[in-house]
């Protein structure tokens, strides 16, 4: 059957001589994984519309019994060189599309994905806080998932979570398990929770709440920073079950 959509090059892998298998999210029929052949060719029909991150329009031949589709056509609608040209941003937009790649497991489509990566994208473009970009993409990406962390209420007790009635001076919890936050009287109910401070959960509260385009005002201290990559990415890991392997390739580009 021949399908014609949006998509966003996820990933990327060369493919015999000339050839590449490549992991598109696309706008109406979710993660599809595809090979176009004589890709590497010079004389290419296919140009650079599947360099990594492009967003393009395209068209493939989809058979149901088959994992890996045909792709037929394609045209750039924006190639986001700017992101295979840094180190950073290349770093970064790897770990979004890895994201992607390993978290989305079905075929099921989501309009609402396709925009938050395009919209994630287009900040790493723009010059964004690059490392704040990825966590509110995380914290979305968890949501439309269906494994939304539950911030506001304590998720064993429905506590109101900044009720000052628990004991004082006990730690909040993220619970990946229990999918949300514990206060101190019920961190017994999760042994595995993660440590998390008032500052870090009112940011991930926030996060959770804002547009992609307010992003740029927002200040964070490093300190905050740090806990809520660590805090996020236990959560994720639980999700994925994996860490993913364009962590390493992030990590070493930010020394
Ligand atoms: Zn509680």
């Amino acid at each position: 059957m021949i399908r014609r959509t949006e998509a966003i090059v996820v990933a990327s892998h060369n493919w015999r001589e000339t050839s590449k298998v490549l992991t598109f999210y696309t706008r109406h029929f979710g993660k599809v994984k595809a090979i176009a052949k004589g890709v590497r060719r010079d004389k290419s029909q296919f140009g650079s519309s599947l360099e990594l991150f492009t967003h393009l329009h395209l068209i493939f031949y989809e058979r149901d019994n088959r994992d890996l589709q045909i792709v037929g056509q394609a045209s750039t609608e924006e190639s986001f060189q700017e992101m295979r040209e840094d180190l950073r941003r290349l770093s970064y937009g790897c770990y979004l599309g890895e994201l992607v790649d390993k978290g989305v497991r079905g075929k099921e489509e989501s309009q609402d994905l396709f925009k938050l990566l395009l919209g994630a994208f287009h900040l790493f473009k723009n010059g964004y806080d690059l490392e704040l970009t990825t966590r509110l993409f995380e914290l979305r990406f968890l949501e439309l998932l269906g494994y939304k962390p539950h911030l506001h209420r304590c998720v064993s007790c429905r506590r109101k979570i900044v009720d000052s009635s628990y004991s004082p001076g006990g730690q909040l919890r993220l619970s990946s398990s229990l999918g949300g936050s514990l206060c101190p009287d019920c961190h017994l109910r999760d042994r595995e929770a993660t440590p998390l401070s008032p500052a870090a959960l009112s940011l991930m509260m926030y996060l959770q709440g804002i547009d992609l385009s307010k992003l740029n005002r927002l200040k964070v201290s490093p300190r905050s920073r740090q806990e809520l990559k660590s805090v996020l990415y236990d959560y994720l890991l639980f999700r994925l079950e994996k860490r993913p392997k364009s962590l390493d390739f992030l990590e070493k580009n930010l020394q």
